[in-house]
């Protein structure tokens, strides 16, 4: 198979690299794929793309004029799929539903106890020979009550550890989850998510049910001074509502390793060029607001099974095998 990787990075060159063992021949694609760049796919039969890449219509489109055969994702959410185009143009979409989600799981924990502790805030402090406690006190993890959203793998995973703290864990999923079931933690209304907890923690995909799960409605029915940790998808977050919570002191604590907005920002070094998203830049004024870019999936662990099942994918589509494909439909 031929296989062109875009957004690809030297980690990701790296990892696939070592799983291939020269089986495909690969070709390493640094931009996004978009309408600009998917005449790149020429000659391809696979695209093997990121959480970034732009799978509209229009691009799907111009993969099937130049016989791509599947979209090899090399992550698990599939919202910047066009699902009915795909299947239209009779391309395959396949994920990795799976690949690690400790790592995803742990990165929420450390945004909430980076934002309980101060820790973004004592560590820059000590580097300037400053050892006062002034503005870093935090509050004990055990017996608050985290609520939630969404119990899949990694939700699940989430939950288990701040059981582990002794937090009282309150979930809230429209397909409840068995395993958790096994554990402490309890299913609750979703109305009881917003009024109950001291942390809310973001596990489920962005769905046109789920798109600006938090706004200024439901972020009126939380407790002040809440602590908000989302890993999942920027767009699940009404920013503009969050930030205003943040204004007022409602919201106490943001932790984001997405952003609605991140498309174009994340995963580049823009070090040397002007921030010209303005809600970003207002929520980076926030001393109790903490971003990383989307980096909750870089663990080792998690970057060798991305490898391995993109090519398990591929191999399903080499073999004529469908049964080896984790396919996603509409
Ligand atoms: P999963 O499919 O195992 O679980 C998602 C859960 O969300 C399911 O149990 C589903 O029933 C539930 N859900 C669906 N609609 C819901 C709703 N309206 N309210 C509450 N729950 C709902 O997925 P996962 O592997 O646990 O991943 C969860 C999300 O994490 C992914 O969709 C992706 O957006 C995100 N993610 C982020 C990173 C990162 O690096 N930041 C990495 C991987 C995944």
């Amino acid at each position: 198979m031929k296989i062109a990787v875009f957004s690809s990075k030297p980690y990701d060159r790296a990892h696939l690299s070592a799983v291939n063992q020269d089986q495909h021949q690969m070709t390493f694609f640094e931009p996004h794929l978009d309408e600009q760049t998917a005449i790149l796919a020429q000659g391809f039969d696979v695209v093997c793309c990121f959480v970034n890449d732009t799978l509209s219509a229009p691009v799907i489109r111009t993969l099937a004029d130049h016989r791509v055969q599947m979209i090899a994702l090399r992550c698990a959410g599939f919202n910047n799929v066009d699902l009915v185009q795909a299947d239209a143009s009779g391309i395959l979409v396949a994920r990795v539903p799976e690949y690690s989600p400790y790592a995803v799981a742990e990165h929420a924990v450390a945004l909430a106890l980076s934002l309980n502790r101060n820790l973004h805030r004592a560590h820059n402090r000590v580097r300037e020979n400053d050892y006062s406690l002034h503005g870093l006190l935090g509050f004990d993890m055990h017996g608050k009550t985290v609520g939630v959203i969404g119990t899949g793998k990694i939700g699940l995973a989430f939950c288990n550890i701040l059981l582990g703290f002794g937090c009282r864990v309150n979930c809230y999923d429209p397909c409840p989850n068995p395993e958790l079931e096994k554990t402490a933690a309890t299913y609750v209304p979703l109305e009881q998510i917003w009024t109950d907890s001291d942390i809310i923690s973001l596990h489920c995909p962005l769905l046109a049910t789920t798109r600006h799960i938090i706004n200024s409605n439901s972020i009126h029915q939380m407790k002040p001074g809440l602590m908000l940790i989302n890993t999942s998808r920027g767009a699940l977050i009404d920013t503009r509502a969050v930030i205003d919570a943040l204004k007022m002191g409602h919201i106490g604590y943001l932790g984001l390793d997405v952003y609605e907005e991140e498309a174009e920002l994340f995963f580049e070094d823009n070090s040397d060029e002007i921030l010209h998203d303005d809600m970003l830049a207002r929520l980076q004024t926030f001393k109790n607001v903490l971003i990383t870019g989307h980096q909750a999936f870089f663990t080792q662990e998690a970057l060798t099974a991305i490898a391995e099942i993109t090519l398990r994918n591929i191999n399903g589509l080499a073999n004529n095998d469908p049964a080896a494909i984790y396919q996603v439909k509409q």
